[in-house]
């Protein structure tokens, strides 16, 4: 799969609901899922592959805090957010190279359904919550840069359109 830049219009788009998760959403997750690892990232939104599908992939290492995960979201939505805010650097492997720190929320409460078609709540904290929540972002089209002032935002968007230009 190809991972799309900045400014391509499916970043920008609304991903869609699934109504029942078929083998071929399996089979896009898992191609997703390869995709992110070889970048290599720690998460991956269907709308980056230009797929307007609610589906997430996540492979993270939390050496900090002795914490690895590798999974797959359907359908994911955050039905809390805690009062308490922490500020941790992003990058996004639709704007490559470029980072920025962003303030969020520090725990979250996360609903989703897996791969096995089983409906999942859960808590999560610290450098988990954070990149569900910059994923799940993108499934709205949201990016990371829209947190930022419209100038930084443009300068980062400027460079990533440099870049693809090489
Ligand atoms: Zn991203």
């Amino acid at each position: 799969m190809e991972i799309l830049l900045v400014p391509n219009e499916l970043l920008r788009q609304k991903a869609n609901r699934l109504i029942n998760i078929t083998s071929e959403d399996i089979k896009i997750a898992n191609q997703m899922m390869e995709t992110m690892i070889k970048a290599p990232g720690v998460g991956l939104a269907a709308n980056q592959v230009g797929i307007l599908k609610q589906i997430i992939t996540i492979n993270f290492e939390d050496k900090e805090n002795d914490k690895r995960a590798n999974y797959i979201l359907f359908n994911p939505s955050i039905i809390e957010y805690s009062e308490e805010k922490v500020i941790m650097e992003e990058g996004c492997l639709s704007l490559p190279e470029q980072y920025a720190n962003i303030e969020r929320p520090k725990k979250i409460i996360l609903q989703y359904i897996d791969e096995n078609q089983k409906n999942i709540k859960k808590e999560i904290d610290g450098y988990e919550a954070r990149i569900l929540q910059h994923e799940i972002d993108h499934l709205s089209g949201i990016l990371f840069v829209d947190y930022l002032s419209s100038l930084k935002r443009n300068i980062i968007i400027k460079k990533v359109k440099k870049l693809k230009n090489l």
